[in-house]
């Protein structure tokens, strides 16, 4: 139980950091492919952006400039004939607003971008997106500040103390108001534009956003994660396999020394009463009394007999193991092959058992082995008398049905439990019956049984209820 309990432990823990390991493993490649599908569509753009200047001397923002430098410097008119240097916030956020507008509509970017990826066969489906960092009015040396991105103005610290300096802002410093402008992971970085122009400057950055980035990268990680699935499934079903074999090997292991300490047990007995006798036969009290010579000699054969039966029974199981049976077939009257077997069942020894039949089998004959079908029906019946604790009572039917002729044997016996059931027609197992040698036996009857049914092309089944009885139904074709 504790090795049973630690294998088991080990084989979950081993389980689980294989598990970590390819979730670790799986999260690198995913990782990886992210980075190169970002790194190859910047690389794209940068040759676009290239291309772009030089052929057609443009950034694609000119017309953003040239309406956002209009706008800057109505703006600052009005600020000159209202004689004021500062905006108010709804001001500012206008500005902004218009700046973002403007950005957003009037730039040539994204839809040379979007034919450049197309052109080189990449995906051409992908949002841009715009940050800007700051937007200030110019005016001569003084800079009116409309927007400031937090994020932009603690990088540039030292630069903008210096611009507010110059500038001479007023103690409110540059306005910040939510813009909506949060980064998200998928966004690949094209370029940082900073300028400034007559009457503003401007900085802000152009992202890329591809939608179905995700499904890409899923796409080339998916032989790496296949490969990981299969191998966990593949450790599992291993893992599972051997604890099962190793699990049924335990069992084979204790049903092994189970059955070698029946077996001595069943041999022992024969062995010390023809011992007991061979001492007997010494005395001359006994020596010369030829009738008592002649009990002690039938029952030191009586018990040969039996010694000898036992490892015959030994001997041929093992035979079976190495072979297949050898049937000897005839076509016989079943009804009568059953007769034959309660008759000499009973003369010989059957120990004062009562035995019902009812056979519905009309003259039908069937074909079977003789030696083989009466071992198997006599095993059934010496058990239906062995494990009962009140006066056995057994019924042999039989009918034939579907093909298939049906004898059961049915006992008035102890019954076996639902668990041992499944076993019971295994190699030496014997239900765990309180005191082991209570009923002797070697486990080896109804393993005999099933061979010989399974043999003829059949089976044997079996429905008990402990305390209740037993049913053994054996089913051959005919
Ligand atoms: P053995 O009788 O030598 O133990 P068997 O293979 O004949 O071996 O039977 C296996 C086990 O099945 C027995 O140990 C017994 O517990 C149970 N068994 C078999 N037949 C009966 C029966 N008629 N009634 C109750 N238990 C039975």
């Amino acid at each position: 139980m504790k090795i049973r309990n630690t294998i088991l432990l080990l084989g979950i823990f081993s389980i689980v950091i294989l598990i970590s390991a390819q979730i670790i493993i799986i999260r690198g490649v995913w990782q990886q492919k992210d980075e190169m599908f970002n790194l190859r569509y910047r690389l794209l753009s940068q040759d676009a952006l290239t291309v772009m200047e030089r052929q057609w001397s443009t950034d694609g923002f000119d017309t953003v400039r040239i309406l956002l430098n209009a706008k800057s410097e109505m703006v600052l008119k009005k600020l000159t004939e209202l004689k004021e240097d500062t905006l108010t916030a709804e001001k500012k956020q206008a500005i902004f607003e218009y700046v973002t507008y403007v950005l957003n509509t009037q730039e040539d970017l994204s839809q040379f971008l979007s034919r450049w990826f197309q052109r080189r066969g990449f995906d051409k489906d992908f949002k841009s997106k715009i940050v800007i960092n700051r937007f200030e009015l110019i005016n001569f040396d003084k800079k009116i500040p409309v927007y400031l991105n937090d994020e932009f103005a603690n990088r540039q610290q030292p630069q903008r103390t210096d611009t507010l300096r110059t500038g001479s802002q007023p103690a409110s410093g540059p306005p910040r108001f939510r813009t909506g402008q949060s980064r998200r992971s998928s966004e690949i970085l094209v370029k940082i534009y900073g300028a400034e122009d007559n009457f503003y400057r401007l900085d802000f950055v152009y992202y890329i956003d591809f939608s179905d980035k995700q499904k890409i990268v899923l796409r080339e990680t998916s032989a790496s994660l296949a490969l990981s699935i299969f191998s966990i499934f593949l450790v599992v079903t291993l893992f599972l396999i051997t604890y099962k074999n190793l699990m049924e090997e335990k069992r084979l292991s204790n049903l092994k020394t189970d059955f070698i300490n029946n077996m001595t047990h069943e041999l022992k007995t024969p062995l010390s009463t023809i011992t007991v006798a061979g001492k007997t036969l010494e005395l001359p009290l006994i020596r010369s009394n030829e009738a008592k010579i002649l009990e002690t000699a039938k029952m030191i054969g009586k018990q040969s007999v039996h010694l000898n039966q036992l490892i015959n029974m030994i001997l041929e199981i093992s035979m079976w193991e190495r072979t297949q049976f050898q049937l000897d077939k005839k076509k016989v009257r079943i009804e009568d092959l059953l007769n034959d077997i309660v008759e000499s069942f009973k003369s010989g020894g059957g120990n004062g058992a009562s035995i019902i039949q009812k056979y519905n089998f009309k003259d039908m004959e069937v074909d079977l082995d003789i030696v083989y079908f009466t071992t198997l029906i006599n095993n059934l019946l010496s058990n239906a008398v062995k494990y009962s604790d009140k006066d056995p009572v057994i019924e042999i039917e039989g009918f034939a049905e579907n093909n298939y002729v049906n004898v059961k044997v049915s006992d008035n016996g102890i019954g076996i439990s639902k668990n041992d059931q499944k076993h019971i027609f295994d190699k030496f197992y014997r239900a765990s019956t309180g005191n082991i040698h209570k009923y002797k036996g070697l486990g080896l009857g109804l393993y005999y049984v099933k061979k010989i049914a399974e043999a003829h092309g059949g089976d044997v089944t079996v429905t008990s209820k402990p305390g209740k009885g037993s049913i053994f139904t054996v089913t051959l074709p005919y």
